[in-house]
């Protein structure tokens, strides 16, 4: 990651503004009763709208972290006290927004102090990012807030850098203090995620997975492979799920073909990530470009933290 141009920033801004619009707007769906399937349809639509590129429009619900998408037959509906992960990426010609908020369904008062929790985490990161900053310090500034309201921060889930067309740029953004040195950059691009939980502060993945993306690119054997590979390298490399393959070529030809991919290397499935003792999760996330004045261009005025 150099110093971008100008024309770099202005798409990166872009891209964060209809990302911190389609969270917010997604978010305010999330009420008792509501088809997660169809707000998540909603936001996918909305992006294209307000003329930005679907990176992802993802969901997790109570013990769920992150890593799940709606299948097209998916009856889910929203209960009063759900605790809702909405995570929206947009890009601009692969420059990523990358931003999440955590939403209390109904008018349940229970686990307000998690949600906050999160809130605060990102907030006390988001205040020390500058150039020459190590690493540790943003994880033990998250861990440290999670704690002072009683919870803890999920360790094996981190933040990140952002590249063109890379979700995950290389470098982790922990959330404890893991000792990691390195210092942040000017000009880098990062999203920091803390994931707070009154459980152990672990996740482990749960299949199925619906959500995927390519490794590398190999020959393949069946049309069903073929059509899907065709179809989804066109993302460079950004995730895809499940459902945009099924309504397209139907379920069995997407199972058939994806399965191929994955055994051949070329797909990776990212299955949920659920708490492992089944503890409630709450996660804020926004997106910056590190410098002497970071900027934080997935943040709204409605945002607190
Ligand atoms: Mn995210
Ligand atoms: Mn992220």
């Amino acid at each position: 990651m150099s110093i971008m141009s100008p024309e770099t920033v202005q798409k990166i801004l872009k891209a964060g503004k209809v990302a911190s619009q389609v969270r917010r707007e997604g978010a305010k769906k999330f009420v008792p009763g509501a088809s997660a399937l169809e707000i998540m349809d909603s936001c996918e639509k909305r992006i294209i709208e307000l003329g930005g590129q679907i990176a992802w429009a993802q969901m997790a619900l109570n013990e769920t972290a992150a890593h799940f998408c709606p299948e097209e037959d998916d009856k889910t509906t929203l209960k009063e006290g759900d605790i809702v992960k909405i995570d929206i990426g947009v890009h601009q010609d692969g420059y990523i927004a990358d931003n999440a908020m955590t939403v209390i369904v109904g008018k349940t008062k229970e686990q307000q102090d998690l949600v906050k929790a999160a809130q605060n985490s990102l907030r006390a990161a988001i205040k020390l990012v500058e150039p020459g900053r190590q690493l540790w310090e943003l994880g033990e500034a998250q861990l440290s807030e999670a704690e002072a309201m009683g919870f803890t921060t999920v360790k094996n889930l981190c933040g990140h850098t952002l590249d063109q067309y890379k979700v995950h740029g290389g470098i982790s953004i922990p959330t404890y203090n893991n000792k990691e040195k390195t210092e942040l950059k000017e000009g880098w691009q990062i999203a920091i995620e803390p994931f707070v939980t009154n459980g152990k502060g672990l996740i482990k993945e749960k299949p199925p997975a619906t959500i995927f993306m390519v490794e590398q690119l190999r020959g393949v054997r069946t049309p069903y492979a073929r059509k899907i590979l065709d179809d989804v390298k066109t993302l460079h490399g950004l995730p895809f799920t499940s459902r945009w393959l099924t309504r397209k070529y139907g379920r069995g030809p997407t199972a058939l073909g994806l399965r191929e991919l994955q055994q051949s290397g070329i797909v990776r499935a990212y299955p949920p990530l659920v708490e492992v003792a089944n503890g409630l999760i709450s996660q804020f996330e926004h997106s910056m470009i590190v410098g002497k004045k970071t900027i934080v261009y997935t943040r709204d005025e409605e945002d607190e933290w």
